[in-house]
Order: structure tokens, then C-alpha cells, then sequence
């Protein structure tokens, strides 16, 4: 598909979930692509931890595709990069810090020299193809949070990115009040617009009351070692727990790789350059409790991360009974038991704990009600396309972007196909969309034939037959509740596929289909009456 004299939108992932960004504007024969992210996975595909949108629709027009534009570094935006874009073959564009990130993606996936990676330092417009882009930065949760103004033959798209307002950012400069009205009076034809936070009826709040926040919670854990746990990625946040560290007299530890990587990026970048020094864990042993501060990834609940080793004792860095863990973060839904979990182990070993229920120390980067109205004010768009949501949120920004005046709203959802321009805006066809995992080191169909077999595997169990070429048979179940009935089951399935595999006549004795199914029935059935389950049973004939 190759759009023609008109302006298209349409998002492969992104748009009916929170993840997995992937958006594309089409425009006089020429796709552009918005962000290439990945989504982690949760309970949904056993055995599986990275989740990516179909790009096969895109892949069929790579032709026509001229490059991918990286709005910010957060990993539903950047995440699929090392895995799709030598095959997409086409170059990218990202600010410094972004840039670095994904350049540390390359290195790994060894593309370094492989695929172009354009690193764009100022805000001055540059062209690819018939799109004119510039990148306008927006408070957010990392570094570097970009909306992009997008100017095409038919009008000026704004490209919201992920955002907040935030007048006390502590990292970057936002684009101002009065910057936003001159674009808005300029006139703006389409805002793409994240809703992750439509229902909040609150602004999202200031990274400025999360510092003094922080600040005012050490006196209160005098003589105890405190440790909080934030989203590596979070820069500013990070210069807060620098400048808090500092202000508090504590010295600082910091414990997670992903910490590492993103306080090296930064630096590399202009950022934290007052960051004071680190201290290794063994140094952090010989400092007194009250003079320390660790700063750790992990409040997701992550098992492998280091707040989950801490509170499970198995790190270097030890916390003691009456010592505080802050979570600097939101739970991400889904992650609630995992987090759970720690909170309840740190707990029962006597660990304070703070969330932000307790006190400000964590605001979100994604606009409420009244920063979503006042961008529409300043703006004044003519149509408004939610997108970063699940349909609830996509559906209620459309309801609150209509109720606020703004003439047409499009309610659109992954693969389908939207002119924004010329004529009315709206869906006019759909294109192929969907999901993929990475299982193992394979890429395939999130609901493919090895994932659904897993699930089956996981919930029944398993019995496998092997009958030999001169008619013996064994058995063995995997994953059965039977425990000491485990031997007389095992007797009685040999006996039942024997009796079935004798109950053939004539031809049926020889036909290697039949004498499967009978023998897959027969354990079947025992493994029913044994178990009250319905396993899985592989059957191996041996010989003819
Ligand atoms: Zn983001
Ligand atoms: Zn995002």
C-alpha cells in the first residue's frame, strides 16, 4: 500500500495498549516511522520476556519507507530497534541522549557500522522525504522527552510524544507556554496525543515537589541506612537523589547495571555533571548507617534486579531492621504482586517502607486532565488522534478532546489506516497488525503454535507413550498431581494402550495414524480418571 496526494496515519503498535510504540505517517508515496518500541512481558506468554508489534505491513513497503524518527529513550519507544532495523534498512533520527542509548543497543546486537543513526543536537527543522521535522522537547520521565512538529503539503502534524507540563523539570528545558501558542496560532491540523493519564483529573505534578519531597524525608530516618528504588532511566530524578545525598550528608551507592548505563549516557550527554561521587559496595559496608544512601532498580518487583536481591539478602549491600526502603515509582499494573511480594519481605525483616501513598516522592510523566486541556488550548488543533493508551484511555481522551472544542476527533487502534488529509479524517481501511515474542533467541507469533502449546503444557501436564516395534509400550506423565499413584497410573495407561492398540483389526493394526490416536486416547482417558486432568500426550512409535 503506497499512499498517494494525501496524509495517512497509522499505528502497528501503541494505540489499544500502553507499549510497544510504532507509528507511521504516510504522504505523497512515502512512509515515515515514529518510534519503534517493545513491550515486556507479563504472565501472557510463558517463557517469554520481550513482546514487539508485527511489522510485516511495513516490511512489504520498506521501499517507501524513509527512516524512523525516535521521539525519547524509554523502551516502548526504542526497545525493538537492535531486532528489526537492519532489516528495515532504513536510517534513524534522535536527540543526543537517546541516541547514545540506542547506539549502546547497537553495540550489543553488533550493528554499530550497520544502519545510520543521525544524532540531531539542535531544534532546527531538517527534511526527510516530503516530512519537515523538528523536535520540540516536553517534561517527561527521562532525559530528553521530545514531541515532534511534523510539517507536510497537507498541514502540520504534532507528534506528541510522551509528556507532562512541569515548570521546576530539573532536567532539560521544556518548550514554553508561549512557544506552544506560536505553533498552535500558526494552526495545527492534527495533535497525535498520548492518554496514558486521561482519567487522572489531577496535573501530574512537578519533579521540583519529588525533590523537596525526598529532601524533607531523610532527617526523619536518622541513623538508618536508606534506600530508594526509582526507574533507572529517570535523569532527573537521579540529579534529585545526587542533590539530596549531598544536601543530607549521606554518601551515595548505586546498585543495578541499568543505573550504570543510563548515569554513563547521561554524563556523556551533558547531564548529572555535579553528580557526586559513587562509592563500590564493599566501601558502603564501612560507612556509618546514617551517612548512606542507596539508590537501586528494582521497585517493579523484578526478581533479578537489585532491590529484589537486597531484601532476599543475596547482595553485597545489606539493609538491617529499622532501616527505610522509598519506592520512588508508580507500580506499573500487572507488577503488583511481584512488588508485593518484596514489600512484605522487607516487612517481616523489620524494613520501613514509604510509597508514594505515604508521602510526594514520585510523579508521574504523563499528562492529566488539565495539562491535556491546557495543550489543547495552546495548540488549538483541528483534529485530535489519541494514541499510547488502551482503548479506554484512547476512547475517553476523544470524549475530552471533543468536549473541549476541538472539531474532529479520530478514535483509531493498531493496523488501522487514517487519511488525516485531504477530505474528512477518518479509518478508511486496515492493514496487517499484531504481535510477535522473543522466545529464546527465535522471533514468531505471539500466538503461535509453541506458545500455545506452552500454555497447554503449563496448565494440563503432559504424558508421553512410546510403543516399541514388537508392541511394548511405556509411559511417563510430566507435571500430573499424582504423586504416590503416580506408579499404578503409569501400570494401568501401559495396559489400556496395549488393549486399545490389540483392539485394531486387519489394515488398522498397520496404519501408524490410527494406532497413534488409539494409544493418545487411551492414555488420555487413564490419565483423566487418575488425575481429573486432560494432559497433553505425545505418542513415539518405534520401528514401522
Ligand atoms: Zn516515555
Ligand atoms: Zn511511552
Amino acid at each position: 500500500m503506497k499512499p498517494g496526494k494525501e496524509l495517512l496515519f497509522c499505528a502497528l503498535g501503541g494505540s489499544g495498549e500502553i507499549g510497544m510504540n510504532v507509528n507511521l505517517y504516510g504522504c505523497d508515496g512515502k512512509w515515515l516511522m515514529v518510534d519503534l518500541g517493545m513491550t515486556f512481558s507479563g504472565n501472557e506468554y510463558p517463557g517469554v520476556d520481550l513482546v514487539f508489534a508485527d511489522l510485516d505491513f511495513i516490511e512489504e513497503n520498506k521501499k517507501d519507507l524513509l527512516g524512523v524518527v525516535l521521539t525519547h529513550a524509554h523502551e516502548d519507544h526504542i526497545g525493538a530497534v537492535p531486532y528489526f532495523i537492519e532489516d528495515l534498512g532504513v536510517p534513524m533520527w534522535a536527540t543526543p541522549f537517546t541516541a547514545r542509548l540506542v547506539n549502546d543497543k547497537l553495540e550489543e546486537a553488533g550493528l554499530i557500522g550497520e544502519v545510520e543513526l543521525n544524532v540531531v543536537h539542535d531544534l532546527e527543522p531538517f527534511q526527510i522525504g516530503p516530512f519537515t521535522i523538528s523536535y520540540l522537547p516536553l517534561a517527561h520521565s527521562i532525559a530528553e522527552g521530545n514531541a515532534l512538529l511534523i510539517d507536510t503539503p497537507y498541514g502540520r502534524i504534532f507528534h506528541t510524544g510522551d509528556w507532562k507540563l512541569d515548570d521546576d523539570p530539573r532536567v532539560g528545558v521544556p518548550t514554553t507556554q508561549e512557544e506552544l501558542t506560536a505553533i498552535g496560532d500558526e494552526g495545527v491540523l492534527a495533535m497525535v496525543c498520548d492518554s496514558t493519564n486521561v482519567f487522572n483529573p489531577e496535573a501530574s505534578g512537578s519533579e521540583g515537589e519529588v525533590y523537596h519531597a525526598l529532601l524533607e524525608e531523610m532527617p526523619k530516618h536518622k541513623g538508618k541506612r536508606v534506600l530508594v528504588t526509582t526507574f533507572a532511566s529517570n535523569v532527573a530524578r537521579l540529579q534529585t537523589l545526587g542533590e539530596v545525598a549531598r544536601a543530607s550528608g549521606r554518601k551515595l551507592c548505586v546498585a543495578g547495571r541499568s543505573l550504570d548505563r543510563i548515569i554513563g549516557a547521561a554524563k556523556a550527554s551533558g547531564y548529572l555533571e555535579d553528580f557526586p561521587p559513587v562509592i563500590r559496595f564493599d566501601e558502603a559496608k564501612d560507612v556509618p548507617r546514617g551517612q548512606l544512601l542507596i539508590v537501586a532498580t528494582g521497585g517493579q518487583g523484578e526478581p533479578r534486579a537489585a532491590l529484589s536481591r537486597i531484601t532476599d539478602e543475596s547482595h553485597q549491600l545489606k539493609l538491617e531492621r529499622g532501616d527505610v526502603v522509598l519506592f520512588s515509582s508508580r507500580q506499573i499494573p500487572g507488577n503488583e504482586i511481584a512488588i508485593g511480594r518484596i514489600q512484605n519481605k522487607l516487612a517481616s525483616r523489620g524494613i520501613e517502607i514509604v510509597t508514594d501513598r505515604q508521602s510526594p516522592i514520585h510523579v508521574s510523566g504523563h499528562p492529566g486532565r488539565p495539562e491535556l486541556e491546557a495543550l489543547y488550548g495552546w495548540l488549538r488543533p483541528e483534529i485530535l488522534i489519541p494514541v499510547h493508551g488502551e482503548m479506554r484511555h484512547m476512547a475517553e481522551q476523544a470524549r475530552l478532546g471533543a468536549a473541549y472544542g476541538i472539531p474532529k476527533t479520530v478514535f483509531q487502534g493498531n493496523g488501522d489506516l487514517v487519511r488525516i488529509a485531504p477530505g474528512k479524517p477518518g479509518k478508511f481501511g486496515e492493514v496487517r497488525h499484531g504481535r510477535l515474542v522473543l522466545d529464546g533467541d527465535i522471533i514468531s507469533a505471539a500466538n503461535g503454535d509453541a506458545i500455545t502449546m506452552r500454555r497447554r503444557l503449563a496448565i494440563n501436564g503432559m504424558v508421553t507413550v512410546a510403543i516399541g516395534a514388537k508392541g511394548a509400550v511405556e509411559v511417563a506423565g510430566l507435571g500430573l498431581p499424582l504423586d504416590e499413584d503416580y506408579d499404578r497410573f503409569v501400570a494401568e495407561a501401559r495396559a489400556d494402550v496395549t488393549k486399545a492398540l490389540g483392539k485394531l483389526n486387519g489394515p488398522a493394526q498397520r496404519d501408524r495414524a490410527l494406532r497413534i490416536e488409539a494409544a493418545r486416547l487411551a492414555a488420555r482417558r487413564a490419565a483423566t480418571r487418575w488425575s481429573g486432568k486432560k494432559p497433553q500426550v505425545q505418542v513415539i512409535l518405534l520401528g514401522d
